[in-house]
């Protein structure tokens, strides 16, 4: 049976060119220790928006594995997938990530709500859930809204397993149920019983990506209340622990934390949490690596540095069209960001600054950092100029690539000094 590490990460590479890279921090982290299971990830819209087929992040995965000699197991998302977009994934992916967010508030049968409202009333009044300090209170009512809201998705989740299954097999994939591109984050109390819709509904899930409170911007860090995120976060865990027991769940059920990366002031307390409770964890990040390419390319200087600029500014011209799509997990101020003519005149040290995530650094800026990483289509529309420039400046970018993910994610949310 395939199953996913303890420790696992997610990784996007858009253009395919970082595999190597990404890999060697993993390897890295092995070296200290520290065993996580490299999971390269790529979603429909990534894979349309630049061209690429599932089959592409296949061979790159295998390719990179090779040739570092990397024997232990690792996996290709089918990142949030659904009953639609699923078919060109199957036989590349060994790791769907069933997104069932679309699903969140639509109605099930009165029937379905019903039978899932008898069974689950022995769990209304005070819910004490161990490593909980406070009981959790439910009610009949609690629970029929919770079965309102999240039956449909449970029962459209199992329709996509199931579908994955037939052609795959049993036991040959790993599972993911995500929820987390939603408005409104589920609370405990609604993973409980999320994860036992999962269960009547015999899906197997190895990660859950739960909607947490708080903003989980691409790119750039948390922004939200940390101390009330660490104990949503420790909750989350208890009621994971308790339902794998309780629902019959996958012993190795763990938590997906995704839009991952860069989520530095509540790396510490991830961090600190999984340890005290010896819980595993998926991070999963994707868009971060196009903008250590980005980031290598300008401290290259020369014409890697003007091209750039160059899609710097298309994205000014085209802002509107590239946030579209993110409008829910981004935030950018607008007049924040430097105008054409002044990056027109900024050294490759100042356009370095701006875009690396230092927060220290005077010249970080945040909102110039989310625009470039919606703007990866850009960079698409002039592949063979890109790849040609990646490849004249490889052993500058894949260090880029590698400090970010080893240095700056790795070793903070998975504990390495
Ligand atoms: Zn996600």
């Amino acid at each position: 049976m395939k199953t996913l590490g303890k420790y696992s990460i997610g990784m996007g590479d858009r253009f395919g060119h970082q595999g190597a890279a990404q890999l060697k921090a993993v390897i890295e982290a092995g070296h200290k220790g520290i065993d996580i299971t490299p999971v390269w990830n790529k979603s429909n819209r990534e894979h349309t928006i630049i061209g690429t087929e599932p089959s592409d992040v296949r061979k790159e995965a295998d390719q990179v594995t090779a040739q570092a000699g990397f024997h232990k197991p690792y996996f290709v998302d089918a990142d949030h997938i659904n009953f639609d977009t699923v078919d060109r994934f199957i036989s590349s992916s060994d790791f769907f990530t069933i997104d069932v967010a679309s699903f969140i508030g639509k109605r099930a049968t009165d029937e379905d709500i019903e039978a899932f409202v008898e069974g689950s009333l022995k769990y209304a009044g005070e819910l004490n859930i161990p490593g909980i300090d406070k009981p959790l209170h439910v009610t009949a009512g609690r629970i029929r809204e919770i079965a309102e809201n999240y039956l449909f998705a449970a029962i459209k989740a199992s329709e996509i397993y199931n579908k994955i299954e037939k052609e795959k097999g049993k036991g040959n994939f790993v599972p993911e149920v995500s929820m987390d591109e939603v408005p409104l984050p589920q609370t405990p109390v609604e993973l409980f019983f999320i994860l036992k819709m999962l269960g009547e509904k015999n899906i197997p899930a190895q990660t859950i990506a739960p909607k947490f409170s708080g903003r989980f911007n691409k790119g750039v860090d948390y922004v939200g209340d940390v101390s009330q995120f660490a104990e949503e976060f420790e909750a989350d865990l208890m009621v994971i622990d308790y339902a794998v027991k309780e629902f019959g769940l996958p012993s190795n059920l763990k938590m997906s934390v995704h839009s991952g990366s860069d989520k530095f002031s509540i790396y510490p307390v991830i961090s600190s949490i999984i340890r005290k409770h010896d819980k595993g964890l998926h991070l999963k990040t994707a868009g971060t690596t196009w903008l250590e390419e980005v980031i290598g390319l300008a401290e290259s200087g020369g014409e890697a540095l003007i091209f750039v600029k160059e899609i710097y500014y298309k994205a000014l011209e085209k802002i509107d069209e590239l946030c579209a799509p993110y409008a829910d997990v981004i935030d950018i101020n607008r007049s924040m960001l430097p105008s054409k003519e002044e990056v027109e005149g900024w050294s490759s040290n100042k356009f370095v600054d701006s875009l690396r995530h230092i927060p220290e650094n005077k010249d970080y800026n945040s909102n110039m950092r989310q625009l470039v990483h919606v703007s990866f289509k850009l960079a698409a529309l002039r592949m063979d100029e890109y790849f040609r420039l990646l490849e004249a400046n490889e052993t500058t970018v894949a260090k880029c690539v590698f400090d970010n993910i080893y240095e700056r994610h790795i070793c903070r949310v998975f504990g390495i000094n």
